[in-house]
């Protein structure tokens, strides 16, 4: 389905939609919150931490994407969308408010498949083992760089359970960030968004943890604190923000991309709401002091 065609059909049940939205947030305890804690036994590695991140002497933020086989991350333009990688490109810039460089791979040929990867389900510490094992990208003293892998598999949380319904983490304060395609590319919904869409969405979700949102690294400023989500921690209360709790789901990034598809979506987009953004602004600000 096009994603103009998707949008006309989705305009009659917007209205039940968004009261589904409402309703399930009520119920988010059932999914465990992913976020990015500290508290997640990620060991110690040589990522910056976001106050140096966002200081004036880093100066590009790099982006290395890796893939287990089966796992690819969408690349190509989406029909009357266009590349969801600008999107993400819109968006990383945004954090940085345009005054860093940011790189990352648009093409497959361009992101490293891992061959040694196997189809299964990744705890964080799997996780951390194949960025490990293959995360090549280095940090300089001008440019800090994250990395990503997508897996053929879905999360394994801190207990050991299958979460089929978790699309990807952020582990620590790593740079680390697992992607799980099956969660991304079945549809929740029906109709759906593109899950093209879903997944630049959940990505720039969980890179929004990366980078220090919401609290996670980021204070959060005097006059921004009733964005803090107290029942989820490391989220945003503006349902309009992409750090808001909903994100981790396959449902609730549709949903979310329903909404701001009315509102005419585009690889322009921003998707971080004003208090997030306000919160990088204040830490960039109070590094310059420095
Ligand atoms: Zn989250
Ligand atoms: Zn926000």
């Amino acid at each position: 389905m096009s994603l103009r065609s998707w949008r006309n059909s989705l305009v009659l049940v917007a209205g039940l939609t968004l009261t589904v939205a409402a309703a399930s947030s009520c119920s988010s305890k059932e999914t465990p919150a992913t976020g990015s804690g500290a508290d997640s036994g990620a060991p110690a590695s040589n990522q910056p931490p976001v106050s140096t991140l966002f200081s004036k002497s880093i100066t590009s933020v790099t982006v290395e994407i890796d893939y287990a086989p089966g796992a690819e991350p969408y690349v190509g333009t989406v029909k009357d969308f266009g590349d969801p990688w600008s999107l993400f490109n819109t968006n990383v810039l945004a954090i940085f408010d345009g005054k860093k460089t940011i790189s990352f791979p648009r093409t497959l040929a361009k992101m490293e498949k891992l061959d040694d990867v196997p189809a299964k389900n990744f705890s964080n510490q799997d996780i951390l083992d194949v960025a490990a094992a293959h995360r090549t990208e280095p940090q300089y003293s001008d440019a800090v760089a994250f990395y990503i892998v997508f897996l053929d598999g879905y999360w394994l949380d801190e207990s050991g359970t299958e979460q089929k319904k978790v699309l990807g983490v952020s582990i620590g304060d790593t740079g680390v960030i697992g992607m799980f395609k099956p969660a991304i590319s079945v549809p929740a919904l029906n109709p759906t968004p593109p899950t093209e869409l879903i997944e630049k969405i959940a990505l720039l979700h969980f890179f929004g943890h990366a980078i220090g949102f919401v609290d996670n690294g980021v204070p959060v400023g005097p006059a921004n604190q009733a964005h803090i989500d107290t029942e989820n921690p490391h989220h945003c209360t503006n349902p309009s923000c992409v750090m808001s709790f909903a994100n981790e789901s396959p449902a609730g990034a549709a949903k979310y991309i329903i909404a701001a598809g009315m509102k005419s979506f585009g690889p322009e987009t921003a998707v971080f709401g004003q208090e997030c953004l306000s919160d990088a602004r204040l830490l960039e600000t109070k590094q310059l002091g420095q």
